[in-house]
C-alpha cells in the first residue's frame, strides 16, 4: 500500500518512505491511498490476543513494506519493560457505560509514549530502506508531552539526532523538568519565546526550506519528524482503539459488533484522527466526541464548518491542548473532501487564518463527530467530582474529556458504551489536580506537591516522575522564533 500527499495525489510513496520523510515536499501530509478493512470475525480473534499481537496485526495492514520480522522486532521492543502495566493500554470501568482507556503507562507518563516508543524503531528500519544511510535528524515542536516522549524514544538510537523546541510560556514545570534533564548523547532541547503554534510553524518552515534541506544533504543528514504529522506516529495510535474495543469484548462488557463511542481530549487532532481511521477500517464506532479546553477552535469548526484561528489564545491547565492550528485536521479534510479542496483551505488558513468548508463536507463531518469544550473551572470540578464519587483520579486533559462527555450524555441522552481516552498521569499536572481535589490553592514546590497529591489520594507517583528530583538540568537555552535555524545548525555542528 502506498501513501499520497493530502495536497498532491500525484505523490505516491511506500510506507517506509512516508515515515522517513515525515512530511511531503508540497507541505501536505502523507495518507494511505486506501484504508484497509477489517471484519468482525478478525476483531473477535484480536480480542483473544494481547497488545503486542494486536499491534502487529493492525500495523501490518498499513506498513506493508516492513517485513513481518521487522514489525515484530519494532513492536516487541516498543511495548515491553518501558511500560508499567503489562496490558500496555488498560481499560478501567469507572461507571456504567463509561470506560477509561489509560494511555499513560509508558516511560514519560503521557499517551505520546504509545507512538513514540515505536516510532524510532520504525524510523531506523525505514531509514535503512529509504534514507540511504543518511543520519536522520528529528526536529520536534512540542506543547509539552511530545518533546519528552520523543527524547526518551530517540535517546542514543544510532544514526539519529533529536532537537526539541518548546514554548517558553506553555509547558508545566514537570514537563519542562522532564525535557531539560533528558539524558543521551544525541539529544538537545531549546525553549522558544512564543506559543506552541509559533514552535510548530517554525519547525514546519525549517523542514521544507530548500536551502536548509540542501545544507543537511551535503552533510549526510536528512530531516524527519516525530510530530503527529508523521504517519509513523498515527498508525500506532490506531492500535489502541482496537485494543480497547477488544478488551471490552473479552470482558463481556459488550458483544463483538456492538457500537461504542470514543471521547478524545484533542489538541493537534492526531489522537482522535487515529480513532477515525479505526472506524474507517471497520471498528464498530458510533460517534467520536472531540473534547477541547477554552481553545475551542475545533469545537467551533466541527459544529459550524468554520475554522478560524484568529482568536484569543488561552493558557490553560491542560497545556497539551493549547493549540489553535490542529495539523492533523488536514488528513480528515482530505478523507472527506479530497486534495483540491484541502489545498484551497490550507492556503486560506495560512493567508487569512480562516476557512469555511462546504455544506456537504460539514454534514459528513457531523455524521461521525460530536464536539464540546470546557474551561478550567469545569475541568477542576470534574476532577474533584470523579475522585470523590468514583474514586478515580483524572489528569486535567482527561478531565476535559470527561466533562464534555457528561454534558454530551445530558444533552443527547446517548447511553452507548463509551471509552474515554486518558492521556496523562495526574501526577504530571500535580498542581491543578491537587488544587482540584483539595479545593484550595497550593504554594508547595513541584515535588512537594507530587508528594502531597500521593498522600491525599493514596496513589503512588509513577517512578519516572518521582526520580526527576535527582536529575541534573542539562538544557537551559531559550531562542527567538527567528533564531531557530541557528539553533538547529549549532546542534548539528554544520
Ligand atoms: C498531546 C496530548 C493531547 C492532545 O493530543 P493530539 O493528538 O494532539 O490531539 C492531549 N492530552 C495530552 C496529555 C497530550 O500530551
Amino acid at each position: 500500500m502506498n501513501y499520497l500527499s493530502t495536497r498532491d495525489t500525484g505523490v505516491s510513496v511506500s510506507s517506509s518512505r512516508a515515515i522517513a520523510k515525515g512530511i511531503s515536499p508540497d507541505g501536505g501530509l502523507f495518507v494511505p491511498e486506501s484504508v484497509p478493512r477489517i471484519g468482525l470475525s478478525e476483531i473477535s480473534e484480536l480480542a483473544g490476543m494481547g497488545y503486542i499481537d494486536r499491534a502487529k496485526n493492525i500495523l501490518g495492514r498499513f506498513l506493508t513494506d516492513f517485513s513481518a520480522e521487522e514489525l515484530d522486532s519494532c513492536v516487541t521492543g516498543a511495548y515491553g519493560q518501558g511500560f508499567s502495566d503489562k496490558k500496555i493500554a488498560p481499560v478501567v470501568t469507572v461507571k456504567e457505560n463509561m470506560h477509561i482507556l489509560e494511555l499513560f503507562k509508558g516511560p514519560t507518563c503521557a499517551f505520546k509514549d504509545m507512538a513514540l516508543q515505536i516510532l524510532p524503531r520504525l524510523l531506523t528500519v525505514a531509514g535503512a530502506k529509504a534514507a540511504k544511510g543518511r543520519e536522520i535528524i528529528i526536529l520536534v515542536a512540542t506543547s509539552g508531552d511530545t518533546g519528552k516522549a520523543a527524547l526518551e524514544g530517540f535517546r542514543d538510537v544510532p544514526h539519529t539526532r533529536i532537537l526539541v523546541f518548546y514554548p517558553s510560556e506553555g509547558v508545566s514545570p514537570m514537563q519542562k523538568l522532564q525535557m531539560c534533564t533528558q539524558e543521551g548523547s544525541n539529544v538537545a532541547v531549546s525553549a522558544i519565546r512564543g506559543n506552541f503554534d509559533d514552535a510548530q510553524n517554525g519547525v514546519k518552515r525549517i523542514f521544507t526550506d530548500p536551502g536548509i534541506i540542501k545544507k543537511l544533504d551535503e552533510n549526510g543528514m536528512a530531516f524527519s519528524s516525530a510530530n503527529s504529522i508523521n504517519w509513523g506516529r498515527l498508525a500506532p495510535q490506531i492500535v489502541y482503539y482496537f485494543s480497547a474495543y477488544c478488551d471490552l469484548v473479552a470482558e463481556k462488557k459488550i458483544n463483538c459488533g456492538d457500537e461504542i463511542n470514543f471521547v478524545v481530549p484533542t489538541g493537534n487532532f492526531g489522537n482522535i484522527l487515529a480513532a477515525y481511521y479505526a472506524k474507517e477500517m471497520g471498528l464498530p464506532v458510533k460517534k467520536l466526541l472531540c473534547a477541547s479546553n477554552s481553545n475551542s477552535v475545533l469545537t467551533d469548526f466541527l459544529t459550524t464548518g468554520v475554522y478560524d484561528r484568529n482568536r484569543q489564545f488561552y493558557t490553560t491547565i491542560s497545556p497539551s491542548m493549547d493549540i489553535l492550528i490542529s495539523s492533523n485536521l488536514e488528513r480528515l479534510l482530505y478523507s472527506m473532501a479530497g486534495s483540491e479542496k484541502v489545498k484551497e483551505w490550507m492556503k486560506l488558513l495560512s493567508s487569512e487564518g480562516k476557512y469555511t468548508v462546504d455544506d456537504e463536507t460539514l454534514s459528513k463531518i457531523k455524521e461521525v463527530f460530536a464536539a464540546g469544550c470546557c474551561d478550567d473551572t469545569a475541568t477542576k470540578a470534574t476532577i474533584a467530582k470523579y475522585f470523590k464519587e468514583h474514586n478515580y483520579l483524572c489528569d486535567t486533559h482527561t478531565a476535559v474529556a470527561v466533562t464534555v462527555y457528561d454534558r454530551y450524555v445530558e444533552t443527547t441522552g446517548d447511553t452507548t458504551p463509551t471509552v474515554i481516552a486518558s492521556t496523562a498521569s495526574p501526577f504530571k499536572f500535580s498542581r491543578a489536580v491537587l488544587e482540584a481535589v483539595e479545593g484550595k490553592t497550593s504554594d508547595l514546590d513541584e515535588f512537594d506537591m507530587v508528594g502531597r497529591l500521593a498522600e491525599v489520594t493514596g496513589l503512588e507517583c509513577p517512578a519516572p516522575l518521582a526520580n526527576l528530583r535527582d536529575k541534573k538540568v542539562r538544557f537551559t537555552g531559550c531562542c527567538e522564533k527567528a533564531e531557530m535555524d541557528r539553533v538547529v545548525f549549532d546542534m548539528l555542528g554544520i
